[in-house]
């Protein structure tokens, strides 16, 4: 079966061709990461409009690089929430368009859902390859300079993406290698990204035990907000410019302390660290310039290490916890926009190792928003019999009975058991 998805709920344009074998066949992305970087945050109103700009081209762009036409589809799979409810808005109504005019049954995809089970789709395994490990390594060391070391992030992030295969037409599809072994269920889960930080035990489509989640802000959120107090360049996001401009600094140069070591659960919280982080900005360097380059990247350098020890402390907390009441867990996914960040994996790699768990990361293109992972949620999904019968045409209209979901939880189901004693 073949299955399109379509993703708009931020300020991506995704679509994608993917087949229930996990071959991506055809994808396309629009990013509007340009338009927002002036604003600081994305503006709603025109997210909406660069997604009603982009949509049809997106869609058409995908089928071709795919090699199919829409009739040969099986199924449209649509990100309904959460989100920006003026953006999911725009994916909706061509998703129910495309599958009325075609007679599709459509799957509606939570947005998280599709970030984590993406980590299933194929070869999507990450490797802690040479590149990346020279990457990762600058980071921890005290100093680094900036330009061999970020050359490398850009090779591994690369490597990443071939190993899953480039987009291709269908006749390059077929010369890709075989899909990996899935990763099976039952799995640890950390999503991170602009707007979640989850850890989760995820035991089926749909089966989600949350065992922490943050208290303030996501780490996304605290990456692109002190990328943004920083003035860096936010392209092409405050996090992957953070992670970038962090290798020139000491990872020890400003004394941040690690939140919540006196909670002993897996909930997290960056609102107190990201305030430290204004203060010492505030202090050392209140205007970015040449001048104070070093110390601003001694800042960032510092922030990532604090930001990520937190990580590190409560995935610990968590596999331990699952190990001894999921013993059948072999896996740590780490997936949403956050996760393309190779310090990130490295370190997390060695808590998964230590415990005896893999790590797995999808390839960087798959971890921010994209098509792939909305159409695998879909092919998962559709496998299950979770779609709804193909819309009827004259439904349409202007589309205000749309179901959006912008707020929308993965789960209500938490296990409180997730605490260890100081
Ligand atoms: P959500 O998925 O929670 O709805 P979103 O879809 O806006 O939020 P994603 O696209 O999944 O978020 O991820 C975007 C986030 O990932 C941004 O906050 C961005 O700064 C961050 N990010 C991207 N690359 C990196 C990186 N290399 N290091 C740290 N953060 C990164
Ligand atoms: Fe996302």
């Amino acid at each position: 079966g073949i299955v399109l998805g379509i993703e708009s709920s931020c300020d991506d344009t995704g679509v994608a061709v993917v087949t229930t074998s996990g071959r991506v066949l055809g994808e396309s992305l629009a990013t509007q990461a340009e338009i927002h970087a002036a604003w600081g945050g994305v503006v709603p109103k025109l997210a909406q409009e660069a997604h009603e700009a982009a949509i049809d081209g997106c869609v058409e762009a995908a089928l071709s690089a795919a090699g199919v036409t829409a009739d040969q589809l099986d199924a449209v799979a649509v990100t309904i929430g959460p989100g920006l409810g003026l953006c999911l808005r725009v994916g909706v109504l061509k998703a129910r368009q495309l599958a009325a005019a075609h007679q599709l049954p459509v799957v509606p995809v939570h947005h998280m859902e599709a970030h984590a089970l993406v980590a299933r789709l194929g070869a999507t395994r990450f490797a802690l390859d040479a590149a990346a490990q020279t990457a990762a390594g600058a980071a921890t060391a005290t100093h680094q300079a900036a330009a061999g070391a970020s050359g490398s992030t850009t090779s591994a992030s690369a490597a990443g993406a071939a190993s899953l295969g480039p987009a291709a037409p269908a006749a390059d599809a077929a010369a890709e290698p075989p899909p990996a072994a899935l990763v099976e269920f039952p799995f640890l889960c950390l999503l991170i990204s602009g707007g979640h930080n989850q850890l989760l035990l995820v035991e089926g489509v749909g089966q989600y035990t949350q065992l922490g989640t943050t208290l303030d802000d996501a780490l996304g959120e605290a990456y692109d907000k002190v990328a943004r107090l920083l003035g860096l360049d936010l392209m092409p996001s405050g996090g992957a410019a953070l992670e970038a401009f962090a290798l020139e600094g000491n990872p020890r140069g400003m004394p941040f302390s690690v939140p919540m070591q006196r909670h002993a659960n897996c909930d997290f919280s960056y609102a107190g660290l990201k305030t430290a982080v204004r203060l010492a900005i505030e202090e050392h360097a209140p205007e970015p310039s040449e001048a104070n380059r070093q110390v601003r990247a001694d800042i960032a350098a510092s922030f990532q290490r604090v930001a990520v020890k937190h990580l590190e402390e409560r995935c610990r907390r968590a596999v331990q916890w699952a190990q001894e009441t999921h013993p059948e867990v072999r896996h740590l996914v780490v997936a949403g926009g956050v996760a393309s960040n190779l310090f990130i994996r490295s370190q997390l790699t060695a808590v998964a190792q230590r415990a005896g768990l893999e790590l797995v990361c999808p390839p960087a293109r798959l971890c921010t928003d994209n098509g792939v992972m909305v159409a695998w949620a879909g092919v998962e999904r559709l496998q299950l019999g979770l779609e709804e019968a193909p819309p009827a045409a004259v439904e349409l209209g202007e589309g205000e009975w749309l179901d959006l979901r912008p707020r929308w939880p993965l789960t209500d189901r938490k296990d409180p058991r997730c605490f260890t004693a100081t």
